[in-house]
């Protein structure tokens, strides 16, 4: 959370900051979805990891609108700090061996994620925050 408000501080127009805001809710929540796909699925290294984020990263790359950098930008954050959480919390992820595994997963994971979300909110604010990435070449 002070990741969050220190990345929202910087000259944030109240629109900017409640779309980082929407998407940090969305993020937080977010890997624990896995739960739909029943308890023995609970943190999967799909859900608590800096996989969607990444995936965020490449849909920003070619999304073209305005909101859409600060709410992916903020559900990286999200995800992040709750694997932050669940490193701190013992989190147990399936399918990886050995508890200390596990935290050292979650933690680079956590700052893989934070990185994509400061890489995200960088990219719109250096560019004067319309987003002019230039679109990957197919
Ligand atoms: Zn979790």
């Amino acid at each position: 959370m002070i990741v969050f408000f220190v990345l929202v501080r910087r000259k944030g127009t109240w629109e900017e900051t409640f779309f980082v805001g929407i998407g940090t809710m969305l993020g937080t929540w977010f890997p624990d979805w896995d739960l739909g796909f029943g308890i023995g699925f609970h943190r999967n290294p799909f859900f608590h990891s800096a996989f969607f984020p990444f995936l965020a990263w490449l849909w920003y790359r070619r999304a073209n609108s305005r909101w859409i950098g600060p709410i992916l930008a903020g559900f990286a954050l999200g995800v992040s700090s709750h694997l932050f959480w669940d490193t701190i919390h013992y989190g147990d992820v399936r399918w990886i061996p050995g508890a200390s595994n596990d935290r050292i997963f979650l933690l680079i994971n956590a700052i893989v994620g934070a990185g994509i979300a400061w890489w995200i909110r960088r990219s719109y604010t250096k560019f004067g925050r319309e987003k002019t990435m230039p679109p990957l070449p197919d």
